[in-house]
């Protein structure tokens, strides 16, 4: 994750503009402190890199996805902020450079965080669901999940002799948070 606190560092060549804005990226940047913070508290150690569970993980993830989220529609979709600060804050990793860079591709307007389509660590997933391959159960459309899952019970209950749940019941089975940052479906279509 390229999450780095800019806490330290100091900022050069602030373009105009930037106070407007700062407040809102402090406060995303106070929230992902005191994660970090009560992580210590509950592991016992001043190690902060050390995450005592996933939650802390996903939540992370999840402000650090709103925090670019709101520079992307600030220059974007409101069309508020220049080119120059916003090239600046993606330059200065205020903002995550490399999520933004895929929401502006075709298929990937949603995505959650890079991790769910990053593919070097080799592991493929494999859902209960059994759709197999790189691709994260995240990233995969809840209609195909929905479908396959009613194939599945279709299959299991007429061995059984029961009736077919309505899609209701089905969509309780097909939702579940990805595994690896709690995402509840981030494809384009969802
Ligand atoms: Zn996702
Ligand atoms: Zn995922």
């Amino acid at each position: 994750m390229s999450y780095k606190s800019n806490n330290k560092k100091k900022l050069k060549n602030v373009p105009d503009g930037y106070d407007k804005i700062k407040q809102v990226l402090d406060d995303y940047d106070h929230q992902l402190r005191l994660i970090t913070i009560n992580n210590k508290k509950d592991t016992g150690t001043n190690n902060s890199n050390l995450m005592s569970n996933d939650e802390d993980l996903w939540e992370i993830y999840k402000i650090n996805h709103l925090k670019s989220k709101y520079i992307y529609d600030l220059y974007y979709k409101r069309k508020i902020i220049n080119a120059k600060l916003y090239h600046w804050l993606l330059n200065n990793n205020i903002v995550d450079r490399h999520l933004i860079a895929k929401w502006k591709k075709r298929g990937y307007e949603k995505l959650c965080c890079i991790r769910c389509i990053e593919q070097s660590n080799g592991s493929s997933v494999t859902s209960k669901d059994g759709i197999k391959g790189k691709v994260c159960i995240c990233r995969v459309p809840k209609s195909v999940l929905l479908s396959k899952e009613k194939e599945r019970q279709k299959n299991n209950n007429e061995e059984e002799g029961k009736n077919t749940p309505d899609d209701d019941d089905l969509f309780k089975v097909v939702i579940k948070p990805c595994g690896r940052c709690g995402c509840n479906g981030c494809a384009s279509t969802d």
